[in-house]
């Protein structure tokens, strides 16, 4: 029997799924026989994506580091304000502009990441295996609230959002992919992630209803689906808490 004592800092404990006593606390663990650290923090409920430093008796490790006992464990969310050394994170950085890639429960969050000008793949028909192939072969970072999708083992990025409410899904992936300053809002279609480019009025004229004729003279159109936006258009009904964060970027 090997006996660990485990905590779980900031909005980690969020997700844990075993009782611990009190939040924010050290915990014992017992385990039948030495296991990875991985394995061990996901059997509490907390998938690997979510943990960005592994103390184990004041030393880093990675997620294959093998448990032994009377190990002290400490598991770190990612902070992004904190100066942490480079070498001791265990989530390494996305792409500049991270691609996304949301599971059928988060066709909202989807197209508010759209709307903020993130690449963000969404299928409402998509299964697990469809999502999990997706992801490699595009290298896109996975958001799920299935926590057993996120601890598949070949997920190397990915994100939980906490809440269930998609304009403070938007919030939360901005800043722990710590985006707030680099979008371009209503630079990408909402219905299909297509770019948006500059189409002369004349070209779509045809299309446009006797008001926004009257009222508009510049236009975009999705390279995608053809659909055609104007100053204005993203903004109709628009989630006034969504349009509160556009307005911070
Ligand atoms: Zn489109």
């Amino acid at each position: 029997m090997i006996t660990v004592s485990l905590r779980f800092y900031g909005d980690l404990n969020d997700l844990l799924t075993i009782s611990t006593g009190q939040n924010q606390t050290t915990f014992e663990r017992q385990l039948p026989g030495p296991t990875s650290v991985k394995d061990l923090i996901e059997g509490c409920g907390v998938p690997h994506t979510e943990v960005d430093v592994i103390l184990v008796d004041s030393k880093a490790v990675d997620f294959s580091y093998l448990i032994a006992d009377g190990n002290r464990i400490s598991i770190y969310p990612v902070f992004n304000s904190l100066d942490i050394p480079e070498a001791d994170r265990l989530q390494k950085p996305t792409a500049h502009y991270p691609r996304f890639l949301a599971d059928v429960n988060l066709g909202k969050l989807a197209r508010y990441l759209r709307l903020a000008g993130l690449d963000t793949a969404y299928r409402n028909d998509a299964d697990d295996d469809d999502l999990i192939e997706q992801m490699q072969e595009e290298n896109r970072v996975l958001l799920t609230r299935d926590r057993k999708l996120l601890m598949h083992k070949v997920v190397r990025h990915g994100y939980l959002p906490r809440s269930a409410d998609p304009a403070e899904q938007l919030e939360e992936v901005l800043r722990r992919f710590d985006l707030f300053h680099e979008l371009e809002p209503f630079s990408r279609c909402p219905r299909c992630n297509g770019s948006l480019q500059n189409v002369p009025k004349e070209e779509i004229i045809d299309r446009l209803e006797p008001l926004t004729k009257r009222h508009f003279d510049e236009f975009s159109q999705c390279i995608g689906c053809g659909q055609v936006y104007w100053a204005g258009s993203h903004r109709r009904r628009l989630d006034p808490k969504v349009k509160e964060i556009f307005d911070r970027i």
